[in-house]
């Protein structure tokens, strides 16, 4: 699922912070050669600095998660952020600055150098590795699971290069305000990691299925607690997994429907090898782990009015809004849920008694195999209110969401705001 709102890239936090250094050590030293060296080491660091949070965005302690709006907008910083460590320590590579620095001794810098270098190959390797999903002109896909555990060792290379940082040759002594500021760094990023590494320990629960349901549109999966339950506000996702041969892996899902009891509800489309294999194999009976909850798609963010549409699949976030709905929640909700074929559709009847129930949800099933592709125009003609003055909050395929705002653009019904979770983190 995609959000989007105000984006905020922590990289220019630190690009600022970054040229200020720059700016301080080449005003107090008043040495161009020198300047251009730290101006140099600066944009360096820079990629250091930008690699310190990583760990810490790619598990999101809930603070930060609450900053970017979603673990999943986390994921796409995050990648930016890959992209841009890669450039930057492929010009450290190439263009290596010949400091006459200070060192402690020389052993550590030697082997801070061989850190570096070792860290570097590890690096080109693992980043590459996780920005090129298919091998290009091969229909090869590296599977998820593999690139997920190699995606752990850039925790370990990071401890390599606050190694290297720390005590290879620099043009600063280890009491210089840089250096302080890039060792915090070192330690939040080394903190972060151990963090993610512990995270998915605390907020890990145990549940047994109690119901399978093998939907024509998706496997609906029903589970209780069997000790503490998940805390997840409707809207949020958690990673699921079959305590089974085969089904082990975990995997990010919505949590359909959650219940006081702490009882959980998925609806799953089987789309590729795990999918398939879980409609095939889980069983009533089942232990299934479950971390969560994850994400910050939900309606009570958002404004007075608001239109939400559904592609597919992609209903089950709404889904689980639309079920805890009490009708006082002061805002009118239009509900599109676009489906290829009726037979496919989950969760009518919930949206059905609501709809019939609340004054303030009114629901549209758009069955496209009867009534043709859904555009902007017949959004507008369904909704009880002008979509121009409501947000729009949207869960389906890219596609759908950049043909509908297309459209009610060209109407001049530009929604005041556009909310929409991605399915993919990758
Ligand atoms: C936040 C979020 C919520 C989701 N909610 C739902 C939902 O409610 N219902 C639903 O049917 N689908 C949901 N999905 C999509 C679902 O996670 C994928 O369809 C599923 O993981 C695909 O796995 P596969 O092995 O069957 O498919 P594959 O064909 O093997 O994988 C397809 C793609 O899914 C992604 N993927 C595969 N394995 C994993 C993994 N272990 N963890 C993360 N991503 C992976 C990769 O991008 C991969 O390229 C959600 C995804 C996200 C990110």
């Amino acid at each position: 699922m995609i959000f989007v709102g105000a984006q905020i890239d922590c990289g220019c936090i630190h690009r600022l912070d970054i040229d200020w250094f720059c700016g301080l050590a080449c005003h107090t030293r008043r040495q161009s050669h020198q300047c251009r060296n730290d101006v140099f080491a600066c944009r360096i660091v820079h990629g250091f600095c930008r690699y310190g949070d990583r760990p810490v965005l790619g598990d999101a302690a809930p603070f930060i998660e609450r900053l970017f709006g979603g673990l999943d907008r986390i994921y796409q910083v995050h990648r930016k952020i890959g992209i841009a460590v890669l450039v930057l320590i492929l010009v450290h590579y190439f263009i290596t600055p010949d400091f006459k620095g200070l060192s402690l001794t020389s052993g550590l810098n030697q082997l801070a150098a061989m850190f570096g270098e070792y860290a570097f190959y590890g690096f080109v390797v693992l980043l590459i590795f996780s920005l090129v999903k298919i091998i290009p002109r091969t229909k090869i896909e590296i599977p998820y699971h593999i690139w997920r555990i190699t995606h752990r060792f850039i925790g370990v290379l990071f401890i390599l290069v606050a190694f290297h940082q720390m005590f290879i040759k620099r043009p600063y002594d280890g009491t210089a305000l840089l250096a302080s500021y890039l060792n915090i760094f070192a330690l939040i990023g080394i903190g972060s990691y151990i963090y993610t590494q512990l995270l998915p320990w605390l907020r890990t629960r145990s549940y047994e299925v109690f119901d399978v349901n093998r939907h024509e549109g998706a496997t609906i999966i029903s589970a209780r607690p069997t000790g503490r339950p998940l805390k997840a506000k409707p809207g949020q996702f958690g990673f699921f997994r079959v305590n089974k041969s085969g089904l082990r892996e975990p995997h990010p899902f919505t949590i359909a429907g959650i219940d006081d009891d702490g009882v959980v509800r998925f609806a799953i489309k089987a789309l590729g090898d795990y999918t398939k294999a879980l409609r095939e194999g889980i069983a009533v009976g089942d232990s299934v782990t479950l971390e969560g909850g994850y994400g910050h798609f939900n309606h009570r963010r958002g404004g007075k009015k608001q239109i939400w549409l559904a592609g597919g699949i992609g209903i089950t976030p709404f889904l689980a809004m639309a079920s805890r709905l009490k009708g006082d929640e002061g805002q009118d909700i239009h509900l599109v849920y676009c489906v290829r074929d009726r037979s496919e559709a989950i969760g009518l009847e919930t949206f059905e008694t609501q709809a019939g129930k609340l004054q303030n949800f009114s629901f549209v099933l758009h069955d496209s195999a009867k009534d043709g592709r859904l555009d902007a125009e017949k959004i507008v003609a369904a909704s009880a209110f002008d979509p121009g003055e409501a947000d729009l909050w949207f869960c389906g395929p890219p596609p759908l969401r950049a043909a509908i705002e297309k459209g009610l653009k060209a109407l001049g019904k530009t929604p005041r705001r556009v909310e929409f979770e991605q399915f993919q983190f990758r």
